[in-house]
């Protein structure tokens, strides 16, 4: 059923069932006997039938009814069974594979969750998994029984007077073949797409959300977010067309399914065309309440059928994970001397782009030194940051810490190197004590204290109601974007590296915010190799040495007084970015 493509899903759930493959096959097994245990009463109700048409000896239907109620009853708790042997695996296998994706995830270059989306890597880790456990627990069950109830439906129909049973079975033969076009080719496709178009919905949606005070403070119209109305644009035409290609066998299958009676009548008519005998009596009763049945058989395939695809789809998404290149850990580690930063004729080029986001940079940073990277939005300030604690690796070139290539530094020991503080640093749903301490394991209470200290937070706390211990998104605890942020630097000085990265970590940040994360900078870079990208050029004033980026290129080097003499670029930028503060004071 519906396997377009060949793609063993059992395999892949063995391999992540391991051995609770063996408990799957047990449940089955079970399933199929509690079918059985099902059908059996049907007979025994046609000998109920047969006693009362005869007017035979009514305590034997007394019998009848009893055993057939016990097989039921049996039937039932047989199925019971049969579900808690695939529930049990089926919570195993979804905790082998999250597990196994998260150790994946973990081992992924950190740039991933920028360029894929944690949006969707999250989709996945939750709702693949989720989608496997369902098959299993449940789909699994109930494929087994809708493979055993069609046979045994068949006997049951044939035994007793098979002219009536062949035409009771046409409605059931064409709606089957309904529902096999439904299933056939095209359908698996079908289901991707439905995936991945609910996929970027989700995404698209989180950007909306987000963009939310952007639509309202510069008063645009909600058609501002042409891709999100794309996308469901997108969605609906793809509903639309998938309903329409199952107009015809949709109608048909249903068509068919509740033409039952009208088969039963035909066929009363054929078999009592020379006269009624009791005989025939029994069979048109017992063929009113069998053929139904196997309607019900039929949906239950097209039902299964289509959770099979789901699956497949899910595994798929799974496996795309556990398909993206690890970061490669150098096998002879090498420790870098030193705090010298070089890079020798950097390039990179996002996966798929056409031009390259950082091109040619070459430049070197000497321990203590504090430069800034500035230049139009989108010249790969942030790429070329990222690049430097190894988000990715690079396509070109090479980038050196303390003389040694990033891709032979452990990642552990780069960690120890560098921090970063960047624009969207988020914190997490634990105490701001832990939050800090994230960055320094072993640090006690006081360590912490004395680094949000140093990071300006102290306000911070005092107003919490249980202090640091204070759990944050929790009883109304929400922080402001701006103390977020000192947070996150409380966190870097903690950690203490000799090289600190800040990418617009300013950008956000309201004017009282923003005099203390100056501050907090300010005592967080002390004695420390400074790389800072900012908009405000008013806070890279200051720095020893100022690189401008365009377009994935350094154009232009030196400090501000240097700068400002070349006459280019930083000249420009630095005249409208005065005319633009002095605008604000007038105002
Ligand atoms: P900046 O920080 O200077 O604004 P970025 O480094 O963010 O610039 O971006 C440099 C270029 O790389 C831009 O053209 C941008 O569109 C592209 N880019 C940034 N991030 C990605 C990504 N995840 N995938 C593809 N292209 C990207
Ligand atoms: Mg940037």
């Amino acid at each position: 059923m519906g396997k377009t493509e060949k793609y063993d899903h059992m395999k892949v759930i063995g391999e992540y069932a391991g051995g609770y493959k063996k408990l799957i096959t047990l449940g089955r097994c079970l399933a199929g006997i509690s079918a059985i245990m099902t059908l059996i009463p049907y007979y025994e109700l046609w000998k109920i039938i047969r006693t009362a048409v005869n007017g035979e000896n009514t305590n034997q239907i007394k019998t009848y009814a009893f055993i057939s109620v016990g097989l039921i009853i049996g039937a039932l708790l047989v199925y019971i069974a049969a579900l808690l042997c695939t529930h049990i695996a089926a919570f195993r296998v979804q905790a082998n594979m999250r597990s196994s994706l998260m150790r994946r995830i973990i081992t992924l270059p950190l740039g991933v969750f920028d360029e894929d989306g944690t949006g969707k890597i999250r989709r996945i880790v939750n709702d693949s998994t989720a989608a496997t456990e369902t098959f299993i627990a449940h789909t699994l069950a109930d494929k087994t029984v809708a493979a055993v109830t069609p046979v045994g439906l068949l006997v049951l129909v044939f035994a007793f007077n098979p002219v009536m049973g062949l035409i009771c079975m046409i409605p059931a033969v064409i709606g089957f073949c309904c529902l096999m076009k439904m299933m056939g080719k095209g359908m698996q496709e079908k289901m991707k797409e439905y995936q991945d178009a609910l996929e970027n919905m989700s995404s698209e949606a989180t950007e909306y959300v987000r963009g939310v005070p952007v639509v309202k403070t510069f008063g645009q119209t909600v058609h501002s977010f042409k891709r999100f109305k794309e996308c469901i644009d997108g969605y609906c035409k793809w509903a639309t067309d998938y309903t329409l290609m199952l107009r015809f066998p949709m109608a048909g299958f249903m068509t068919c399914i509740n033409a039952v009676f009208a088969f039963i009548v035909i066929a009363a008519f054929w078999v009592t065309g020379d006269g009624i005998a009791n005989a025939d009596i029994l069979n048109i009763m017992y063929y009113i309440i069998i053929t139904p049945l196997i309607t019900i058989a039929l949906t239950k395939i097209a039902y299964s059928g289509e959770s099979e695809m789901n699956l497949i789809d899910a595994l798929k998404r799974a496996e795309k994970i556990m398909d993206i290149e690890p970061l490669n850990e150098s096998r002879t580690a090498v420790n870098p001397s030193g705090n010298e930063i070089e890079l020798k004729n950097v390039t990179y080029r996002y996966k798929d782009a056409v031009r390259d986001a950082v091109k040619n940079v070459s430049l070197t940073i000497k321990p203590g030194e504090h430069v800034a990277f500035v230049g139009p939005s989108g010249s790969g300030k942030t790429t070329l940051a990222e690049l430097m604690v190894r988000f990715f690796d690079v396509t070109g070139g090479s980038i050196l810490i303390g003389g040694v290539d990033v891709k032979d530094i452990s990642s552990a020991k780069l960690m120890e190197k560098v921090s970063f503080v960047f624009q969207d640093s988020r914190l997490i749903k634990k105490s701001i004590f832990e939050n800090v301490r994230m960055a320094k394991p072993d640090a006690s209470e006081a360590q912490v204290l004395e680094a949000l200290k140093k990071a300006q937070c102290m306000d911070i706390i005092e107003k919490l109601p249980d202090g640091i211990h204070t759990v944050i998104g929790e009883k109304g605890t929400y922080l402001s974007g701006g103390e977020q942020q000192r947070i996150t630097i409380a966190r870097a000085v903690l950690k203490d590296a000799p090289i600190l990265i800040l990418d617009e970590a300013t950008a956000f940040a309201d004017p009282d915010n923003e005099a203390k994360v100056q501050a907090a900078f300010e005592e967080l870079s002390k004695n420390k190799t400074l790389i800072m990208i900012a908009h405000r050029l008013s806070t890279v004033m200051n720095a020893d040495r100022i690189f401008v980026m365009e377009g994935g290129k350094c154009v232009e080097s030196g400090n501000h007084e240097e700068l400002i003499s070349k006459n280019g670029l930083y000249k420009k930028m630095f005249d409208e970015y005065t005319k633009a503060a002095m605008w604000k004071v007038g105002a």
